[in-house]
């Protein structure tokens, strides 16, 4: 569905060079030819004092939003790694984050642990959140993949060198996923970037302890000079016209409504709760909130909404 297009070089946004924001210092085309893995030391192009900003497990509105504003506030970039069924539930949500200027990778289709399944079924996951996102976008994604848990599979790996797709681990752990507490995920950054002062920085846009951490640590980085580094891809990536069949049905209806009704988009999103990490997918299992209604899924009340998608 995507392909490269010519563009000129990236440049910095005069706003990211201002003196009270964290801003950008640098815009890095990332060349993904031959699958290269980044972060943890290998392909490293981070001088010292640089940081990427990394945010997975998205979109969730009620929290990426505020991400958002944070960034932009500081005049900062980042990359977004979203999970398909994410991007599938709130297309217009992935849009924002792109129009905001931010990239946008892949985080596979239904955040599975690939190091378990079979080199066949890991393909799967990739390339259809891979082709979910695109479509969502109705955009160029970047060929940029993270591995659900940070673990990956070993046929992905060499997949990934057909495939042109770059594989981003981490440097810095904000484990935001562990604490609700802000404090605990500012913490764990600037402690981490105090021993190694340079890294890709994970963080996930559907915490609200990141959340609530991002303004203030977003000032800290910027007091203690840190200069953030946006990642772009050299090329777009190519989708697989197989999973982009599947992934326009997937798309399709949530897209239909939301040209129905472009006024209301948080009618076309799954209620979260801001109290704790709450994925789509999972929420008929969780207490503090409900699946969607029949009525927003078109979908017998009985037949959880999720099961369409777990064999598409
Ligand atoms: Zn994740």
């Amino acid at each position: 569905m995507m392909t490269s297009a010519a563009r000129a070089a990236p440049q910095v946004e005069p706003c990211a060079t201002g003196s009270n924001v964290l801003g950008l210092s640098r815009i890095v085309e990332i060349d993904t030819s031959g699958g290269p893995i980044f972060g943890r030391g290998s392909n490293d192009f981070l001088a010292e004092g640089e940081i990427v900003l990394t945010f997975d497990d998205g979109p969730s509105r009620s929290h990426t939003r505020a991400v958002l504003k944070a960034l932009e506030q500081h005049c900062t970039k980042a990359t977004f790694f979203l999970v398909g069924r994410m991007a599938a539930a709130d297309p217009m949500m992935v849009r924002e984050v792109a129009d905001a200027g931010h990239t946008i990778g892949s985080h596979t289709w239904s955040h599975a642990k690939l190091s378990s399944l079979t080199a066949a079924k890991a393909e799967e996951e990739v390339e259809l959140g891979l082709s979910v996102v695109a479509a969502a976008l109705d955009g160029p994604v970047a060929p940029f993949f993270r591995f659900p848990y940070l673990r990956p599979n070993t046929a992905a790996v060499a997949y990934f060198k057909e495939r042109g797709i770059g594989s981003f681990m981490i440097d810095v752990d904000s484990r935001d996923f562990r604490t609700r507490d802000p404090e605990e995920v500012k913490k764990n950054v600037l402690t981490q970037l105090a021993g190694r002062r340079k890294g890709i920085i994970l963080f996930h846009d559907i915490q609200p302890s990141t959340v609530r951490a991002l303004p203030s640590l977003l000032a800290e980085l910027k007091d203690r000079g840190f200069k953030v580094v946006h990642m772009v891809p050299k090329e777009t990536a190519h989708t697989l016209p197989e999973y982009d069949a599947r992934a326009a049905k997937l798309l399709s209806k949530k897209l239909e409504a939301a040209k129905a009704s472009p006024l209301a988009p948080r009618s076309l999103t799954w209620p979260q709760t801001d109290t704790e990490e709450v994925l789509p997918w999972r929420m008929h299992s969780t207490s503090a909130a409900q699946p969607p209604t029949a009525a927003a899924t078109n979908e017998p009340a009985t037949v959880p909404w999720y099961k369409k998608w777990l064999t598409p």
